[in-house]
Formats: structure tokens, sequence, C-alpha cells
């Protein structure tokens, strides 16, 4: 992608436009997605680098799950596994603004940084018809948090995207102001009942009206929310204790590699993956998830290098550090 070349703003229902985003998507590149909430900022969510790129972009200082956005429920099907309350739900509120947190199937081929790392997904149907015809003519599921940069109000028109992220997307599709203006309502499947994640677009009385049962309120950012474990984390973390800024390799330690040059005694590991022997973070990022998936259980600590703190290395150490916190 050309970071200086200039978005191109286009109609939204114009077909060449449709086929230049769809290209766009194709290539891992970023476009601005209308949908009835608000403008998202779309990649293709199967492509670790250009779910790593959403993250630049916006440039947030953490990695947190992404929404999959589908064309219809039998892609969604494809992607998470529907129980019979859950499955009720899309059928009363999509397409529309209702995000369903499900069990991620193990073929989903959703990156692991779309998900960060965690094995359920939000995956949401948009009523937005653009978003809808971007969705079904690109055929795969597309990861879109809003299309703002980190701490500014979520966009709304097509200028504000072009005004905040103007620099990282390659295609703006122009359909109007957003309709319902504020995000989607986010409701969790669990084993002891739905959650309410996040208030939203649905409001909660017509999701409870469906479902016939009350909504329990989880606020995911509070650590003290009392969620049994597992349940309802809104972080990986793997079971292995993490070591950062490692610059040697210890007896019996994995160790997690970036760049060419390997720490001391690197070849004592007892297993390696290195985020991206080139040095690049975008790289890194996308393999970061999978990094500790793979070295977790082969090592009670996985040694971290030195990795720069530039750009998306701030979400990466972001990551790294919560991976290396003492667990409770
Ligand atoms: P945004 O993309 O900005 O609309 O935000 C997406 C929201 O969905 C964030 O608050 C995430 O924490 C939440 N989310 C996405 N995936 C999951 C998941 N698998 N589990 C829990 N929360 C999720
Ligand atoms: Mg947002």
């Amino acid at each position: 992608m050309n970071a200086r070349k200039l978005p191109s703003i286009r109609p939204a229902f114009d077909a060449d436009a449709q086929n230049a985003a769809v290209a766009a998507l194709r290539a891992g590149e970023l476009v601005g997605m209308p949908t009835e909430t608000v403008y998202g900022l779309a990649a293709d969510a199967t492509n670790g680098e250009a779910v790593a790129r959403i993250y630049a972009a916006k440039g947030r200082p953490s990695f947190n799950p992404l929404i999959a956005h589908v064309a219809d429920l039998a892609a969604a099907e494809k992607l998470v596994v529907f129980d019979p309350l859950s499955r009720r739900l899309a059928e009363a509120f999509w397409p529309g603004p209702l995000t369903l947190v499900l069990p991620k199937r193990a073929d989903a081929g959703v990156s692991d940084l779309a998900t960060a790392g965690l094995d359920t997904l939000a995956v949401r149907m948009p009523s937005h018809p653009a978003a809808h015809a971007l969705l079904k003519a690109f055929g795969r599921p597309v990861a879109a948090p809003s299309a703002n940069r980190s701490g500014h109000v979520s966009a709304t028109t097509a200028a504000h995207v072009a005004a905040d992220l103007g620099h990282a997307v390659s295609v703006i599709l122009d359909a109007g102001a957003s309709k319902v203006g504020v995000e989607s309502t986010i409701v969790a499947a669990t084993p002891r009942g739905l959650a309410l994640l996040r208030a939203g677009g649905v409001p909660r009385e017509a999701i409870e009206a469906v479902a016939g049962a009350p909504l329990e309120a989880v606020d995911l950012t509070d650590p003290e929310a009392p969620t049994a474990p597992g349940q309802l984390a809104s972080h990986y973390a793997p079971g292995a204790a993490v070591r950062l800024g490692a610059d040697e390799v210890r007896p019996g330690e994995a160790l997690i590699a970036f760049g060419p040059e390997l720490p001391r005694n690197a070849e004592a590991a007892v297993a390696m993956v290195n985020l991206s022997p080139r040095g690049d973070l975008i790289e890194a990022a996308a393999r970061l998830f999978s990094a500790l998936r793979e070295l977790d259980g082969k090592a009670a600590t996985i040694a971290v290098a030195p990795i720069p703190a530039t750009g998306l290395g701030e979400a990466i150490a972001d990551r790294l550090r919560r991976a290396a916190a003492p667990r409770p």
C-alpha cells in the first residue's frame, strides 16, 4: 500500500467502486465500509497481515478482538457454533446492529489476531445494502472496527473516515451518514445464559423479549467483574510464564524471536518462533497469537526477544506484558 496515495471516496453503490473495494480486500488492503451503525475500517478477517493493518492504522495501543462481518446467516454458521437461543436472536435481529459472541469453529479460518487469540468470535450481519453487497461479493468474513483513530469518535460519514484514516485506506465507499450512529449491541452466549457485553443499536428490552430471559450485564473492562473463569475472558493468556526483553535464552525456555538477530543461546531453546525474521511489525503482529499458542505447553517459560516499541510494537508489547503478568 502506498502511504501517500489519497484515498478514493467512491459512491457506495457504483459497480466499479464495489469492484475496487473487493479487489482491495483481496489484496489485504483496508476499505472504508458504510454500515447502519458507523463506518467500519474493513479488512479480510482471514488475512493476519490485513488485520494487523487495522490496528496500525487506528493507532490502537492494544489488540482487542474485532467483529467479523458476514453477508448472511449461512456465512456466519461457517464461522461459529449457534445454540438454539443465539440462532433465534440472529433470526430476529439480523440483518441489523446486533453482534453475537459465540464459540469459534476450529475451521473458521479467521486470523488469530482478529479474535485476539480467543476461542470465541464476534459475528454480525449488517443491514446496510452497500455493506451487504460488498460482503456478498467478497465472500469472506470482514473484520471491521469503527473507522476512526484510537480515542477519536466513531466515523459516521465518508468524510470522517477520510479525515481520520485517509492515509491508510485504499477505497472509501460513500453511502452518506450512518443511520443508527452508535455501535452494535454485543451479546455473548455463555453456559449461564446471555450476557450483554455492550449496549448499542438494538435495545436490551427487544433482545430480552425475544430471548424470554433477562440479559446479564458484564463489563469486560472491569477486572473485578464477577465472571466465571474462562467463560467471558476478554483476553487470551498462555499457560506458560512469559519472560520479556530476553537477550539470552535460559535452559528449558522456548523463544519468541523478532528480526534477524537472535538472543544469545537461541540454539538451546526447546522451540522457537521468529515473529518476523525481517523485523516487520505488521508481520509480527499477524503471527503473535499463533506463536503464543504454538509454544504454550512446550516449555514452562517463553522467553521473548526485545521488540521495538514503535508503531504496532506498542500493541504487541501490551499483549506480551499481559501474558507475562502473574495470574491469580
Ligand atoms: P469495535 O470493533 O470497536 O466495534 O469493538 C468490538 C467490541 O467487541 C470490543 O468491545 C470487543 O471487546 C468485543 N468483542 C469482539 N470479539 C469478542 C469476543 N470474542 N469476546 C468478547 N468480546 C468481544
Ligand atoms: Mg470504536
